[in-house]
């Protein structure tokens, strides 16, 4: 078996093409575009790198994105931003960029972010909406490679899904989007005994642990789905690619795989949110009629 290839940089630039399509749409019809404002505080050049490289989409796909850098921030102040901007009807999305200095409390300034400008789905109330299968913006990485599996019509229905790792903002809502869509859903993370007798059962694997090349694909099952989140120094994934073609029917590569579709899934939910936002403007216009 030669596994495909889930090409995530090709298919990221398809989806700005729509997303870009899209923005414009909404200025037409609305008079202006979605609007996403990112707080960064702190000097983390890692951090830094990633709020510039989601500006440069936005500016791509015809998304204003504010980016308001602070070299340091009180916790007051940050929520009190958070809160002028969750007033603010032109603003569509909400984007703390993680993480923050130790002086802030960053789980309270997540939750602050009203669900539905919350377009990293970082607060509990998102991660409670989703649980309950109620409307909510799922973490973007999560989300990423839900439209991964989605774009290239992979089976999620009835598989056995092993997700590694269990952190807020990937391993768990990973969990939960593949259970809504009725996959039999395993965690594992660094307590699990045999994590190689779950994984030898999975139909998809889901690897989010933060170790570069940790799983192996002989502890996996011929025509495996992998989808690696994992992203380490020197470009390296969670999954080590040896051996990867010969086992899987699908893989996601790195670099080239989630990553590119992270930022994408950013782009559309802020899009989503826009929408949201501005059909119940011009309702509430109409009604004043
Ligand atoms: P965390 O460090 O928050 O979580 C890692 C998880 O892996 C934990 O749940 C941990 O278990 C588990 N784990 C650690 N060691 C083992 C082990 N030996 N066996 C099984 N499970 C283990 O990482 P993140 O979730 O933030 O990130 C995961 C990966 O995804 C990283 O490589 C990161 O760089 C990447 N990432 C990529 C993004 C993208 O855009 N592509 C965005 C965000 C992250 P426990 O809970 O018990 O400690």
């Amino acid at each position: 078996m030669t596994a495909i290839k889930l090409d995530g940089k090709q298919l990221s630039q398809f989806m700005k093409e729509q997303l870009s399509i899209e923005t414009d749409r909404i200025l037409l019809e609305y008079g202006r575009s979605p609007h996403l404002v990112t707080l960064m505080v702190g000097a983390n050049p890692a951090s830094k790198m990633y709020v510039q490289m989601k500006k440069k989409a936005c500016d791509e796909v015809g998304i204003v994105n504010d980016v308001y850098t602070y070299p340091e921030l009180s916790e007051k102040a940050l929520l009190q931003l958070i809160k002028s901007w969750n007033e603010d009807d032109t603003i569509d999305g909400i984007l703390i960029q993680h993480p923050l200095p130790n002086n802030i409390d960053e789980v309270k300034c997540f939750n602050e972010i009203r669900p539905d400008k919350d377009v990293d789905g970082l607060s509990a109330t998102s991660y409670g909406n989703l649980n309950a299968t109620l409307p909510a913006f799922a973490p973007a990485t999560a989300q990423a490679m839900m439209t991964i599996l989605d774009y290239y019509q992979i089976p999620i229905e009835g598989k056995n899904a092993v997700v590694v790792g269990r952190s807020q903002i990937v391993g768990k809502p990973m969990a939960t989007l593949l259970l809504n869509r009725n996959a039999t859903v395993t965690i594992c993370h660094s307590k699990t005994n045999n994590l190689k007798e779950h994984l030898k059962n999975a139909d998809i694997v889901v690897a989010a642990v933060g170790k570069p090349n940790f799983i192996k694909s002989e502890w996996l099952k011929e025509g495996v789905v992998v989808l690696d989140a994992g992203y380490n120094k020197g470009n390296i994934g969670d999954v080590d690619p040896k051996g990867i073609l010969e086992k899987a029917s699908y893989y996601t590569p790195v670099p080239g795989g989630v990553g590119p579709m992270t930022i994408v899934s950013l782009l559309a939910q802020t899009i989503e949110a826009a929408k949201i936002h501005l059909t119940k403007d011009k309702e509430k216009q109409l009604k004043r009629r």
